[in-house]
C-alpha cells in the first residue's frame, strides 16, 4: 500500500527539495513512554533496525545531504539528531555525525544542527560536545511532573521528571545558554492545560512546542466525555488565552503558526499549513524514510525503499508517497478542499488523516479541534488578512540596544537585518494593496510564499520592488501593474518553479528583477514560459547556466570578502534616484566597478570597521549613476528602495568607500524613520542645514546630519592615518575633518533645539551628539582649522544670500 489516495495527480507538480533532516542516530530508548509513535505503535520496523548508526550510513548520509544542497543551491539545511534516545548513541557517534556534515556541506551552506532528546543522560560531557559543533537541544517534557509521569516514565515505571529537570539546570547554565533550542510537549487533555504551560514557562525555553499525540481515524485519541466535543481545542485555547494574557513570553510554535497562517503567511511546523513538506528521515540502517509520524499509521508505512547508500535524494523526493506529502491543496480530501480553515489548518498532519481503506485522503482525525482551535483565534486575535503572501503581524521593533547602535551611526548585522525585515513586511503591504490588478501574478506569489519563501522573500527583498510599488500606489504615469508579474516571474524561476505568465515587454526587453533582463524586442506584453532546461520568451530561450551576453544579460554581482553586492544596471525601476542612472555598463566599466569596490571595501573593514557589519547585511545593491555635473561625485539613496545606493564611480576607491557609507546613513535611518516617529511630523518649518544653501525640512536635516557622522568618522580615520605627516593629501584631510566635524556637530544642536523632538528622537539625537564628540578634539592643525573657519564664514554669506534672495 502506498501513501496515495487523493484524487489528484501530484507527480504532475515539481518536486521540492528538502530542507530538513532527521538523522536516527540510535533506535532505542531509555525511556518507556506509553504515547511513543516509534515504538508503541503500528510500525515494527525498529525492531529490524541496528541500535547504534554506524559511521559508513552517517558519511553517507553526510555526503548525499551535501550533493542535494549543492545541486538545489540550499542557502542552509536543517538537520536533526533523533531516535529513540540519540544520546544512547554516545559521544563519539555524535561527534562523528556533526564532523561528517560540517565536512561535506558545500560552502555556502549553513548547518543548523540539533539533536531532540528526552534528556535524562544529558550531561556536561555531551554540552561540552555540542557547545564544539553548535548543535541546539530540543527537549521532550510534558509540563509538571504530574503531568509528565503521566507517560514519561522509565519501564520500571519510576518517574524522569527529576532528571529532566536536572538536565535542563544543566542547559540553562550560562556557558550552555545558548544549545537551550526548546521545548516539545505531548498534549494528553487529562492534564491540566495552564499546570502544563506554567512549568514550561518556568524552564525558560526559547521556544514551546506543543504537539498532538498522535492518532488516526483507525487509532482515534482518547476523548473523555466529561471533555466535550473538541477538547484538544479546549486545552490549547485555554493556553492560548493565558499566553496572550501574559504578553506572549515565549514563542509557541503551535499559536504562532496558527497566527502566521490565518494571515496568509507560512505556517512553522509541518502540521498546520499547506506548505509542502521538505523533511525526510534517514533511520541507523541508512534507508530514508517519510515523516516518523507515519509509524503510526500502518506497518511500513514510512518506508520509501530508498537508502543512502544507493539513491539520492532527488529520487527520494520524487517517490509517492513523498510527491503527495509536498502536494498542498490539492492533495487534501474534498472536505478539506473546501473547508474555510483549510488554509490554516491544513488538513492538519499527514499521517494523521490515515483511515484504512481510503489511506490519507480523509480530514485530520483532529478535525473537529483544529476547527475549533483556528476560528477561535482567528476571532480572539480580530480580523486577520486573508489575502495569501501578505504580511504577518507588524515586526517587532528594534530593541533599545539595536537603537542605540544605530544612534552612534552603526548598527551590527542583526541590526540592520531587523530593519530590512520590517522593510520587506512594508512592501509585502504595498504589494497586497496591489494583488487585484494582477490576480494570476497574485496567486503566483502567494503560492511561492508557501513553496519557496526565500527565493520569494529575495525578490521583494530587492531594492526597487518597493520603488516600483510605491509608484504604482501613487498612480505615477509609467508605473503599470505589470510589475506583478515580473517580481512573480522572477521569484519562480529562482525557485525553478514552472511558469507560464505573461509579462511586460518594456523597452525592448522582458525584466525579471534581481536577475537580470531577456532582449526580446517589441513591446506590450510575451509569454514567460519555464521548460526543463531554462525559460523561454518569443523563441528566446534562456538555459539556467546561460552566461552572460548575447540577448540575456543578467545582474552582475560582485563577490567581496564577507559582502557580495549587485551592480545594478538592467532594472528600470532603478530609476529611483535624484541623479540619471547610467546604461548597462561595458566590460572595462564592469571592471572599473569591480576594483573600486574591492578597494573600497578593503579600506572600509580597516578604517570604518563598525559600519561594514551592517553595511553587508543591508547594501544589496549598487546602482550605477551617469557622471554629475563638471565630473562632481554624485551619489543617492531613496526612502522607498531600502538596501540601494546609486553612486557616480568616482576616481579613487576612498571616495567610493566615503561615498558607500555616507549614502548608507541614509538608507538606515530612512528604515528607522520608516518604523519610529523622531519628530513632530506637523514641523513644517524649514532649517539651516551647514552645508547647503538652500534651508531643508526638519527630516532633511536629520538625514544630512546622520549621513555626515559617517562623512566626520571617514576624514578622522584618515587624519589618524596621516597622524601629523606632511603633504596635500595629508593637509586635505585635516580640513575635511575641520569642516565636517563642525557641520555636524553644529546641526545636531540645531536638532536639538528644535523642540519637535520625541523621546525617541532626542535619543537619537543624544546618541549622535556622543558619536561626533570625540571627532572635535582631534588635532587638525592652525591652519586647517582657520581654513574650516573661513568656509563656515562663506556658508553663512551664502545662506543669506539666498535667504534675501527667495
Ligand atoms: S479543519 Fe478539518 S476539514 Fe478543515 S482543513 Fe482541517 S482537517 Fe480539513
Amino acid at each position: 500500500m502506498t501513501a496515495s489516495g487523493s484524487p489528484h495527480d501530484a507527480a504532475a507538480a515539481p518536486v521540492v527539495p528538502f530542507s530538513q533532516f532527521v538523522i536516527k542516530v540510535h533506535s532505542r530508548c531509555d525511556l518507556a513512554c506509553d504515547h511513543c509513535y516509534v515504538y508503541e505503535h503500528a510500525d515494527t520496523s525498529w525492531r529490524g533496525k541496528p541500535k547504534a548508526v554506524p559511521g559508513e550510513v552517517l558519511a553517507r548520509t553526510a555526503e548525499r545531504i551535501a550533493e542535494h544542497a549543492r545541486a538545489h543551491a540550499l542557502p542552509a539545511v536543517h538537520v536533526v539528531l533523533h531516535g529513540g534516545e540519540p544520546l544512547l548513541a554516545g559521544p563519539a557517534t555524535l561527534r562523528l555525525a556533526a564532523e561528517e556534515l560540517h565536512r561535506a556541506l558545500p560552502p555556502g551552506c549553513a548547518l543548523d544542527l540539533r539533536i531532540h532528546t528526552n534528556a535524562v543522560l544529558l550531561s556536561a560531557a555531551f554540552l561540552d560536545l555540542f557547545a564544539e559543533y553548535g548543535i541546539k537541544v530540543g527537549v521532550s517534557l510534558d509540563g509538571d511532573r504530574a503531568s509528565n509521569d503521566r507517560h514519561r516514565r522509565f519501564a520500571d515505571g519510576r518517574s524522569s521528571h527529576a532528571k529532566v529537570l536536572a538536565a535542563l539546570d544543566l542547559l540553562r547554565r550560562p556557558e550552555y545558554r545558548h544549545l537551550y533550542a526548546g521545548l516539545l510537549c505531548t498534549i494528553d487533555v487529562e492534564n491540566d492545560p495552564i499546570a502544563v504551560y506554567e512549568a514550561l514557562v518556568a524552564l525558560e525555553p526559547p521556544r514551546i512546542d506543543f504537539l498532538l499525540p498522535h492518532a488516526t481515524w483507525d487509532t482515534p485519541p482518547p476523548r473523555p466525555e466529561r471533555l466535550g466535543p473538541h477538547p484538544y481545542a479546549d486545552w490549547l485555547l485555554a493556553i492560548h488565552e493565558r499566553w496572550l494574557a501574559d504578553g506572549r513570553p515565549v514563542p509557541v510554535r503551535t499559536f504562532e503558526s496558527v497566527h502566521r497562517t490565518l494571515r496568509g503567511r507560512s505556517s512553522l511546523t509541518e502540521s498546520l499549513g499547506l506548505d509542502p513538506a521538505d523533511l525526510v528521515v534517514v533511520e541507523t540502517d541508512g534507508s530514508f524514510e517519510q515523516a516518523d509520524s507515519l509509524k503510526t499509521a500502518y506497518d511500513g508505512a514510512p518506508a520509501t525503499g530508498f537508502t543512502v547508500l544507493e539513491h539520492t535524494l532527488d529520487q527520494v523526493a520524487d517517490h509517492p508517497g513523498m510527491r503527495e506529502r509536498q502536494s498542498g491543496l490539492a492533495g487534501l480530501s474534498g472536505q478539506c478542499r473546501g473547508c474555510p480553515v483549510v488554509r490554516s489548518c491544513g488538513g492538519g498532519l499527514y499521517a494523521h488523516r490515515y483511515r484504512s481503506g481510503s489511506g490519507f485522503a480523509n480530514p485530520s482525525v483532529f478535525c473537529g479541534d483544529l476547527m475549533q482551535l483556528i476560528t477561535t483565534v482567528r476571532d480572539r486575535i480580530g480580523p486577520a488578512a486573508t489575502v495569501p503572501a501578505q504580511a504577518g503581524p507588524v515586526e517587532p521593533d528594534l530593541t533599545d540596544e539595536q537603537f542605540d547602535q544605530l544612534a552612534a551611526g552603526y548598527g551590527d548585522r542583526a541590526t540592520v537585518k531587523a530593519l530590512a525585515g520590517a522593510q520587506l513586511g512594508l512592501t509585502r503591504r504595498m504589494l497586497a494593496a496591489l494583488a487585484d490588478g494582477r490576480p494570476d501574478a497574485w496567486q503566483l506569489l502567494a503560492d511561492l510564499d508557501g513553496r519557496a519563501p526565500h527565493a520569494l522573500d529575495a525578490v521583494l527583498g530587492h531594492p526597487y520592488a518597493r520603488a516600483w510599488a510605491a509608484r504604482c500606489l501613487r498612480g505615477e504615469r509609467g508605473a503599470d501593474l505589470g510589475g506583478l508579474a515580473e517580481l512573480a516571474a522572477a521569484a519562480a524561476l529562482r525557485a525553478r518553479v514552472e511558469v507560464d505568465l505573461p509579462v511586460p515587454v518594456r523597452e525592448g526587453a522582458v525584466h525579471l528583477p534581481t536577475l537580470g533582463r531577456l532582449v526580446v524586442g517589441g513591446a506590450g506584453e510575451a509569454r514567460l514560459t519555464t521548460t526543463a532546461d531554462g525559460f523561454t520568451v518569443r523563441g528566446t530561450t534562456v538555459g539556467w547556466d546561460t552566461p552572460a551576453g548575447g540577448a540575456w544579460q543578467p545582474v552582475r554581482r560582485v563577490a567581496l570578502p564577507g559582502w557580495t553586492v549587485a551592480l545594478e544596471d538592467t532594472d528600470p525601476q532603478r530609476d529611483s534616484h535624484q541623479w540619471p542612472v547610467a546604461d548597462r555598463l561595458a566590460e572595462d566599466e564592469l571592471l572599473g566597478w569591480t576594483g573600486g569596490l574591492r578597494e573600497a571595501w578593503e579600506l572600509i573593514g580597516r578604517d570604518l570597521p563598525d559600519h561594514a557589519p551592517g553595511l553587508a547585511a543591508g547594501l544589496s545593491t549598487v546602482t550605477p549613476l551617469r557622471p554629475g555635473p563638471e565630473g562632481r561625485d554624485v551619489s543617492a539613496a531613496a526612502r522607498q528602495a531600502f538596501g540601494a545606493v546609486g553612486i557616480a564611480r568616482p576616481a579613487t576607491a576612498p571616495i567610493l568607500a566615503l561615498l558607500l557609507v555616507h549614502e548608507f546613513q541614509h538608507v538606515k535611518l530612512g528604515a528607522v524613520l520608516d518604523r519610529h516617529e523622531l519628530f513632530d511630523p506637523t514641523d513644517d518649518r524649514l532649517y539651516h542645514a551647514p552645508w547647503r544653501p538652500d534651508p531643508r525640512p526638519l527630516e532633511g536635516l536629520l538625514q544630512g546630519t546622520y549621513a555626515h557622522l559617517a562623512v566626520t568618522e571617514f576624514w578622522g580615520t584618515r587624519v589618524r592615518t596621516y597622524d601629523g605627516l606632511p603633504g596635500a593629501a595629508a593637509e586635505h584631510a585635516r580640513l575635511q575633518l575641520a569642516v565636517w566635524r563642525g557641520h555636524t556637530a553644529t546641526a545636531v544642536e540645531d536638532l536639538g533645539a528644535s523642540g519637535s523632538l520625541t523621546g525617541l528622537g532626542k535619543r537619537l539625537i543624544d546618541g549622535m551628539r556622543a558619536a561626533v564628540e570625540p571627532w572635535l578634539t582631534v588635532p587638525v592643525g592652525a591652519a586647517a582649522e582657520a581654513a574650516a573657519r573661513a568656509r563656515a564664514a562663506e556658508d553663512r554669506v551664502r545662506r543669506q544670500a539666498a535667504h534675501t534672495t527667495r
